[in-house]
């Protein structure tokens, strides 16, 4: 792991070349600061983990989408695996090849695969008998031929958190294997279409490297099958869900590497994989401000100017992420709950977490906030939400500003 948020030795905590304090003061709080440096060595890892193996990594845009990480990931040679038109025009803009774009997804509509179809983009992950007819009748509208892939549902009930399982079935992702290999023939004779493969993906947050392994099997034995009917299928799309430890940002690419070599030894498949999380979550860390803390009945609450509109995932996912001080002090420790602004008792980030009791507009850093947070922000409360800064090449960018409260309301009308 390389260590790219560290405390001086005047316990000031850094990222790379820059004091949050100094990051903070020029910026606002509160701040997500993403290091370069860690995305560009999660990559390595991943590469390295993959060494040998034919593979083609898409990165899920899902993850973090913000631009100036679009483009830094993009020029590393990785291409981009999109849910929406959104995502489409955010991969390209990011300078993502347009032949290394995946699209996923349960619910594409009519524009979107308008969008994608005319873009030429790599291969559409089909996930329903419905969305396949609409491919074809788009397609042949627009006279281009679709490359389509199917995404197979494994029934693999992935250890992680409900809301990002998706390969069981009782998720409503992928088809069933009766289901894919009647569509895959389908797809095969169809002459708009061009048949891309298998695609499978069974939950985010995985760290039973067993559970990728079982789906791989399964992927592959389907796709065996298939051949063994007599039909062309070249590729299979292993999908994405490296598990990321929140507690100490610790990684298993090789883990995930060595099943994917041990799977697909021997075979002529080409691979692909979406990895998000595990690409950027260890990048960031939220920088937040302390308003005010307050105790009741014994209870202490340190009350921050980040809110559950900027970062979502403690209370969507019970997930844990450590906070440490931006400059370590030497108060007393204390028990305590870090909570936001807004509204709502789930409006907080962490509880009965040990801090040297914060003094008012202290700053605490809320750590590995690099997947999954800026992305799910939103307005709740009237709050814009936060800003984004970069250490790229020994500078600090701001790669995202936040919509002020007048540019939101500017796109609102009265009555
Ligand atoms: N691919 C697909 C189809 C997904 O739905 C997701 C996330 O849910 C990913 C890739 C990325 O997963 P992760 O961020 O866990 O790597």
């Amino acid at each position: 792991m390389i260590n790219s948020f560290f405390y001086s030795s005047s316990e000031e905590l850094f990222c790379d070349d820059f004091a949050l304090k100094d990051l903070a003061k020029e910026y606002g709080t509160p701040l997500f600061v993403y290091s370069s440096k860690v995305i560009l060595d999660n990559i390595k890892k991943l590469n390295k983990s993959l060494k040998g193996i034919e593979i083609d990594i898409h990165y899920a845009l899902k993850a973090n989408s913000t631009l100036g990480i679009v483009s830094l990931i993009g020029k590393e040679g990785l291409g981009a695996d999109i849910v929406s038109g959104g995502e489409l025009k955010r991969a390209l803009k990011g300078g993502v090849p347009t032949n290394k774009i995946v699209f996923s997804g349960v619910g594409k509509t009519n524009e979107e695969i308008i969008l994608a179809l005319s873009k030429n983009i790599k291969q559409i992950n089909v996930e329903s008998e419905s969305e396949l007819e609409k491919i074809i009748s788009i397609s042949k509208a627009m006279n281009i031929r679709a490359p389509v892939a199917l995404r197979i549902n494994p029934d693999i009930k992935a250890q992680t958190h409900e809301k990002i399982a998706t390969g069981s079935n009782q998720a409503k992702f992928g088809l069933p294997l009766n289901q894919t290999i009647e569509l895959y023939k389908k797809i095969c004779k169809e002459e708009s279409l061009i048949p891309k493969g298998l695609a499978v993906h069974i939950g985010s947050q995985i760290f039973n490297n067993f559970e990728f392994q079982s789906a791989y099997e399964f992927l592959l034995n389907t796709a065996n099958n298939i051949r063994r009917d007599g039909l062309s299928i070249n590729n299979l799309d292993l999908g994405g869900g490296i598990g990321v430890n929140y507690s100490n940002s610790k990684i298993d690419f090789d883990g995930f590497g060595k099943i994917i070599q041990s799977v697909f030894k021997g075979y002529d498949y080409k691979l692909s994989i979406e990895p998000g999380r595990s690409i950027v979550a260890t990048s960031g860390i939220l920088l937040t401000k302390v308003i005010y803390s307050k105790k009741i009945n014994k209870k202490n609450f340190v009350v921050v100017d980040a809110a559950m509109n900027d970062f979502i995932r403690p209370t969507l996912y019970d997930a844990y992420h450590p906070i440490i001080p931006a400059k370590k002090n030497n108060n007393k420790e204390i028990i305590c709950d870090v909570v936001g602004p807004i509204c709502e008792t789930g409006d907080f980030f962490i509880k009965n977490t040990k801090l040297n009791k914060p003094n008012n507009d202290d700053l605490l850093a809320i750590c590995n906030t690099g997947a999954y947070g800026s992305v799910m922000s939103s307005n709740y409360n009237s709050r814009p939400p936060a800003n984004e800064v970069i250490i790229f090449k020994e500078k600090s960018f701001l790669i995202k500003k936040s919509q002020s409260i007048e540019e939101q309301i500017s796109k609102e009308i009265l009555l």
